[in-house]
């Protein structure tokens, strides 16, 4: 939702944070475009402050300061994925202005021809002359046209071109919460989820717990049949964990063979239930290798569970699903610890 408000204001923030691009001399890169999209957006309070601060004191603005800027306000990944794009968006735009800027040079060109045209009719004195004038008229009407179609055309495949950029920027925030190998939410996407989750269980009231999976000897299987069969067993994995699971549930592979699962409005009782079935059904499948049909045999794997405390960080959270884990695996492995037997 943030994201849909903020492209609507896009345009204008880009326009203003181009201003001072401009104003400054400075190069038209995706760091000055984000230090400067957040400041004319107020959107990084801190960064505002800096610059404004900079700017009372008559300090010079350039590129190191702005790269300074952006190391100490804003600098992280997701940001300048979007930036990236802003930077696209801005070229754009500007695209666009020269389009219009220079068609309506061409229009303004066109208009006083014809009017010089007009003047000279009154003065015009044998028919040749009249003439002359008249097929010039018809010409320079005709280039006229020309022009607005010209601009029809450009700003057609503009607004192609932005529509395309749209979904791009859709398709990328999405993609920088996935996992590409599973389809399942990346740590960043869980992290996400997790804000609203904790937003929603604070307003209801109500628990949310969290399980975190861990594949036993998963190491054996890479050394044993090779990366491929290992990747293709994670993914599988990753099928089997999302089948057991409700629609808002929330499935993660928060690391190489380890998976983090939020089951909202549910506590330990419930979420112990959710993991004993995911085990059960562990417990029934032999694996076989697609290739040949040969038997992997069982894969197992061993769970910590926790409920979150309301207000607690994730950290704190994520940390004692993780100590029940890890007696899990001390115990034996193929085994659900909750945060109670810690
Ligand atoms: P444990 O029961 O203690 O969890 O043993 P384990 O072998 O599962 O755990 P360990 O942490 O020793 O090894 C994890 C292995 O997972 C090592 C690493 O190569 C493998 N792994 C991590 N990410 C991937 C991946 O994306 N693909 C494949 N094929 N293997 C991965
Ligand atoms: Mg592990
Ligand atoms: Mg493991």
């Amino acid at each position: 939702m943030a994201y849909t408000e903020e492209r609507n204001r896009a345009g204008e923030y880009l326009r203003l944070a181009l201003t001072y691009i401009s104003k400054y001399n400075l190069p038209a890169n995706p760091v000055n475009y984000t230090v400067w999209y957040e400041y004319v957006s107020g959107k990084n309070i801190k960064l505002k402050k800096a610059i404004d601060t900079s700017l009372d004191a008559e300090q010079p603005i350039n590129a190191d300061n702005v790269e300074t800027l952006y190391q100490k306000y804003v600098a992280d990944g997701d940001r300048l994925v979007i930036s990236k794009l802003l930077t696209k968006i801005a070229l754009m735009l500007k695209d666009i202005t020269g389009h219009v800027l220079e068609t309506e040079g061409d229009l303004a060109g066109h208009g006083q021809v014809l009017s010089d045209l007009a003047s000279q009719v009154g003065q015009a004195r044998d028919y040749h002359e009249i003439k002359a004038i008249v097929d010039q008229m018809i010409l320079e009407t005709k280039d006229l046209v020309d022009s607005g179609k010209r601009l029809q055309t450009r700003m057609k495949m503009s607004t192609d071109d932005l529509k395309l950029l749209q979904q791009e920027l859709e398709k990328s925030q999405q993609e920088a919460q996935t996992d590409a190998l599973t389809s399942l939410f990346n740590k960043r996407g869980f992290e996400k989820r997790f804000e609203l989750e904790r937003i929603r269980a604070k307003q209801n009231e109500l628990p949310f717990s969290i399980i975190m999976v861990d594949i036993d000897y998963f190491k054996r299987v890479n050394d044993t049949y090779g990366h491929l069969v290992g990747d293709s067993l994670l993914k599988s994995i990753a099928n089997l964990l999302k089948s057991h699971l409700r629609k808002n549930d929330i499935a993660s592979r928060y690391g190489g063979e380890e998976f983090l699962i939020l089951l909202p409005e549910t506590a330990l009782d419930g979420a112990t239930a959710v993991a004993q079935k995911i085990k059960d059904t562990l417990a029934r499948k032999e694996w076989k290798l697609k290739e040949t049909g040969e038997s992997m045999g069982r894969v197992t794997v061993s769970m910590g569970i926790a409920l979150y405390r309301l207000n607690e960080p994730e950290e704190a959270l994520i940390k004692r699903a993780d100590d029940a884990l890890y007696i899990a695996k001390n115990n034996g492995r193929d085994r659900i610890v909750t945060q109670d037997e810690i």
